[in-house]
């Protein structure tokens, strides 16, 4: 069974603009301790036993000096290189497009900017995944989540989800490659668009199992992020 990883890596990173301001850099290549959040999300999988080949989606513009950093770095496992979307969706379609799979292979997709991803993360959603055909990282939710509705003024609540019915979905998300390919081309054909992968393949009728994930798998989302991350970053230089 091999295992491909997919990283979405075409993002504009709006929200890590100053407020009112445009946005400096893509968010993937703020650098912590002088490396590139990307390459510290590389270099995990790469690292991780039974992880195969890697597939990123990058926007071929910005990304020349950093394919050369990545040149340089010489990960354990080959970096495929394909041109992003318009959504994330969109940059994972145009990565399995060019995956070549079984249908019983594994891919796992995970966001270029969890740079702190836990192997024993790694390789409970790999297990799971190749168990049941479809598994994600989720931690449970600290807040209460309310549902809204916008206003002009902002929003008003129409709902409490009970907590315990809830999870935060991380990635990595890891489904053999057949549920994954059907689920895309069903989304495909419907016109539907996700802002995770596990969406497509609830849609498609296939349950997916949750597995525990860490606080520590954070999305570097905005500038305050950034405090944090550094902080693991440091943390992780040391062990
Ligand atoms: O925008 P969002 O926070 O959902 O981004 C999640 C991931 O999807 C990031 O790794 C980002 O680089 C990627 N992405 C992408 N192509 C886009 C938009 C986002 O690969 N067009």
């Amino acid at each position: 069974m091999n295992v491909i990883v997919i990283v979405p890596a075409a993002g504009l990173g709006t929200r890590m603009a100053p407020a009112g301001g445009r946005p400096q850099n893509s968010k993937q290549y703020s650098e912590l301790g002088g490396v590139p959040i990307l390459l510290h999300t590389l270099r995990k999988f790469a690292a991780a036993p039974g992880v195969t080949e890697i597939y990123l989606a990058l926007r071929q513009a910005e990304s020349k000096a950093f394919l050369d950093l990545l040149e340089a770095d010489k990960l354990a496992k080959p970096v495929r290189v394909v041109e992003g979307g318009e959504n994330r969706q969109q940059s994972v379609a145009n990565a399995l497009a060019a995956v070549k799979a079984e249908d019983d292979d594994i891919v796992l997709v995970h966001d270029a900017v969890r740079p702190f991803v836990g192997q024993e993360t790694i390789v409970h959603v790999i297990e799971a995944a190749a168990k049941h055909g479809a598994a994600i990282a989720g931690v449970p939710a600290v807040d209460t989540i309310k549902q809204v509705e916008r206003t002009a003024e902002g929003a008003v609540i129409r709902a409490t989800i009970p907590r315990a019915q809830v999870v935060m979905a991380q990635t990595p998300q890891g489904f053999r490659y057949d549920v994954l390919k059907k689920a895309f081309d069903e989304a495909m054909r419907d016109g539907f668009v996700g802002t995770d992968e596990s969406s497509l393949v609830e849609r498609s009728g296939h349950e997916v199992q949750v597995v525990m994930g860490s606080p520590r798998n954070m999305k570097i989302t905005t500038p305050a992020d950034m405090e944090l991350a550094e902080f693991y970053a440091r943390q992780e230089t040391k062990t």
